[in-house]
């Protein structure tokens, strides 16, 4: 049973019908799924949502496009947890808490969103799937697809983290380096996609991985009994998570199942590929393309986003911002949050924790307001400074050496 409408060009508002496979809008925009939410209303209540015996965002499925139960893939997907920070956020009191996506199948948020498109890609009839990724988007594909008995080919930057890679071949997917950035590789999946037969599974260029990202809004909503925190920090790359958290918030608003206002909702990015930030500074609808884009945060160096229109006006709609942090106070805040209160965090979202801290200290955001931080990926996934002190066992122990 589900309750969408129709599908929505995200640009033009154009109508197109739901039921069959879609890309883009007939405008070359990103389009978004609608629901009927008055008839929704009458068939579930956020209660029976809640107390449903289903694990995870599935339980979320009256507001998800997948139809048949049979067509969902499922691999344990959890409700991640909310771990306030205790001591790396310093005396003032705060409220400050992360929503740890690192907990989820393939280590990563990325499991929402493709979760939702293999499952779509099945219920349509789809076989083979292809998506250019910065790694944790391309595991989630494989893993998923592979499940489902679909085909998946992966192309990513040649600098992609060796884990990432190794973690997408052994779920079984064609993976390629390409010696270009994520938008390279977009090229090629699209060329693909007109000419070998393969579906584009980009970043907003189908509709259903937003609608798995919306899930970490409804979430969030559920978690903190229906009213929503005063500000969200989003590391944002292609933007879908933002987008889609801001159109659950959209949609709960119309079912009148939260109370009070919205978050502000912030997109953090790195300053070595900023182009969100530059366009929100400047005022601008759409993004210029960000050149030589760097950053060890790999999840979020994505120098064009095709939702950028999008992400600016959720952001501008909510009164939030848009901010750019440095390597290095990345890399600082990463250290000092694993080491006091022992969350490993993914460089990204250590992007997160800077943001904050800085808005904090320039008042953009208060100390008493509650703020959530979003963790996308498990540290583990991120390579980590070498251990080199060593004990010989054959030698005495000498214990003035230990700190
Ligand atoms: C993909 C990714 C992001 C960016 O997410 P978008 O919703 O595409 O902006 C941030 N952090 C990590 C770890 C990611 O894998």
């Amino acid at each position: 049973m589900n309750h969408v409408s129709h599908l929505e060009c995200s640009a033009t508002g154009e109508r197109h019908e739901a039921g069959e496979v879609h890309g883009l809008s007939r405008a070359g925009w990103p389009l978004l799924v609608r629901y009927d939410l008055d008839r929704l209303a009458n068939a579930v209540t956020r209660e029976s949502l809640v107390s449903a015996p289903v694990a995870g965002f599935w339980r979320w499925a009256p507001l998800l496009p997948v139809a048949r139960e049979r067509d969902r893939i499922s691999l344990g997907e959890v409700t991640t947890p909310l771990v306030t920070l205790v001591r790396s956020v310093g005396e003032t009191p705060t409220n400050v808490m992360v929503k740890d996506e690192g907990r989820l199948p393939t280590g990563s948020f990325k499991a929402r969103g493709l979760a939702l498109a293999v499952s779509m890609a099945r219920q349509l009839g789809l076989h083979h799937l292809a998506i250019p990724t910065n790694g944790n988007a391309g595991a989630a594909l494989a893993a998923y697809a592979g499940r489902a008995g679909m085909k998946s080919t992966v192309l990513c930057p040649a600098d992609t983290p060796d884990i990432n890679l190794r973690e997408i071949r052994q779920h079984g997917a064609d993976v390629w380096k390409v010696d270009g950035l994520i938008n390279d590789c977009g090229r090629i999946v699209g060329e693909g996609a007109r000419t070998a037969g393969w579906f584009d599974v980009s970043t907003l260029k189908e509709p259903y991985r937003i609608e798995g990202k919306k899930t970490m809004g409804l979430e969030l909503a559920w978690q903190m009994d229906w009213s929503l925190p005063d500000v969200i920090f989003y590391p944002t790359g292609g933007g879908t998570g933002l987008i889609g958290m801001w159109k659950a918030f959209q949609e709960l608003r119309q079912l009148g199942w939260i109370a009070g206002g919205l978050p502000r909702m912030v997109a953090v990015q790195a300053t070595g590929c900023a182009p969100i930030v530059r366009a929100f500074e400047a005022g601008s609808t759409h993004a210029v393309p960000w050149q030589d884009a760097h950053t060890v945060a790999a999840g979020i160096r994505v120098p064009v986003a095709i939702g950028d229109f999008l992400i600016l006006d959720a952001i501008r709609a909510s009164g939030g911002f848009a901010m750019a942090v440095d390597d290095e106070s990345i890399l600082q805040e990463r250290d000092r949050v694993a080491m006091q209160d022992g969350l490993l965090l993914a460089p990204e979202e250590a992007a997160t924790v800077a943001a904050w801290r800085r808005a904090l200290e320039t008042g953009l955001v208060g100390d008493d307001e509650r703020v959530v931080l979003f963790n996308c990926a498990s540290g583990l996934k991120y390579p980590m400074a070498p251990v080199n002190q060593e004990l010989d066992i054959t030698q005495d122990i000498d214990f003035t050496r230990f700190a």
